[in-house]
């Protein structure tokens, strides 16, 4: 019996509250199973704390998630909001609680699901065996630039500068080689470093980085590169990591590949062991209150946050092994289900990977 672990639970907007109570009853499940205990504490963001509260990301929110251990998050958003002024608005929350929480690393899993091979625009042969993972850098580089501007007679000119120092490379290429070890041990680095100054900066710190993990073999990939490989050979990827724009990119294309939205998990990482956890899609408003969304990439995310913040990899295999058993079993919510009239709903996808999880 290990010691009860802090989780703060933020449900948020349309299908979050959905899908976050399947992700709750995997949280009891592995309880029971494994005999660990989770203390989960519930906070208010997004558009239902605008609506509650006045701002997308209260106080005891945020100090509920800094007490916590890990952040388990649904999905914010929605049209109700989308007209309101930046401060009034769901995105800024999260943008907020990444910031206040000091989440530098962003880990998106990309895995094909054998049986899911046909949804993918890709070729299944293509496909086979991938099981990739993107580690993109949150808080440096051009979008956090601070000189941007316009110039020129009448601002005919644009500029937004990059910046990276040392420590900012050294932390996500730890971040990386951490992961890596745990994995098929392979880094593959991305970068511009041909012509950018950052970029080479970026290359001879995962260098010198990269000699403190000897069992992990570094390659470096030129960006341009990276996003043709993904395409044609996804399945010699391990570990990618690489900045933020580049992240912000390539982590979209990696998405891709498994063909939907509903599958896939991610971890934002800081300092030590802290995370927040969630799915990578939106709130889905389309569907929100239909009992129809898919839980699978909020389940997946409680394997990841199981994996990377507790260090219960036992729990997290047998949770990825229960949705692939449930998944080769033929269920499907509606989003993967080719026969759409077969579909099963978000309650009953939750209860049979519940069942499935074994100890
Ligand atoms: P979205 O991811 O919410 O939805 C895109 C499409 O995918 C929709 O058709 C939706 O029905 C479907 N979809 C998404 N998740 C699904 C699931 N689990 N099961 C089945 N189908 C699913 O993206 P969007 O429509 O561009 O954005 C909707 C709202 O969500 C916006 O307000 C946006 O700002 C917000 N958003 C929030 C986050 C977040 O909370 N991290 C991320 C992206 C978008």
């Amino acid at each position: 019996m290990s010691d009860a672990k802090k989780i703060a639970v933020i449900a948020g907007d349309g299908i979050g509250p959905e899908v976050i109570a399947e992700a709750e009853k995997v949280l009891k499940r592995t309880e029971e199973l494994f005999g660990y205990k989770f203390e989960l504490e519930y906070g208010l963001f997004g558009g239902i704390a605008i609506d509650e509260r006045g701002t997308p990301l209260p106080e005891d929110t945020l100090a509920i998630c800094q007490k916590a251990d890990a952040v388990l998050l649904g999905a914010v958003g929605g049209p109700k909001w989308d007209t309101n002024p930046k401060e009034l608005r769901p995105e800024t929350g999260l943008l907020g609680i990444r910031k206040a929480l000091g989440l530098y690393a962003n880990i998106r899993p990309a895995v094909i699901f054998d049986c899911l091979k046909e949804a993918s625009t890709l070729k299944p042969e293509v496909l086979e065996g991938t099981d990739l993972i993107v580690v993109r850098e949150l808080t440096g580089g051009i979008y956090f630039g601070d000189k941007l501007r316009r110039e020129g007679p009448n601002g005919q000119e644009a500029v937004d500068t990059c910046t990276y120092s040392v420590k900012e490379v050294e932390r996500i290429a730890r971040s990386a080689f951490e992961i890596a070890k745990t994995r098929k041990k392979k880094v593959a680095s991305v970068d511009k470093a041909n012509v950018l100054e950052t970029s080479r900066l970026w290359r001879e710190t995962v260098i010198r980085v990269a000699a403190d993990y000897p069992d992990v073999e570094l390659e470096h990939v030129l960006v341009d590169n990276c996003a043709m490989q993904l395409l044609r050979r996804p399945s010699s990827f391990d570990v990618i990591v690489t900045e933020n724009m580049f992240g912000d990119i390539l982590s979209d294309e990696a998405a891709m590949l498994t063909g939907s939205i509903g599958m896939l998990s991610s971890a934002s990482l800081g300092e030590g062991s802290f995370g927040l956890y969630e799915p990578i899609h939106g709130s889905a408003p389309d569907i929100a209150g239909k009992g129809v969304a898919n839980p699978i990439a909020t389940i997946l995310s409680v394997a990841l946050m199981f994996r990377l913040t507790f260090g219960y990899h036992e729990a997290a295999e047998a949770v990825e092994k229960a949705v692939k058993e449930v998944l080769d079993a033929g269920h499907r919510t509606w989003d993967i289900a080719t026969d759409k009239s077969a579909a099963i709903g978000t309650g009953a996808m939750g209860d049979l990977i519940v069942a499935a999880i074994k100890a």
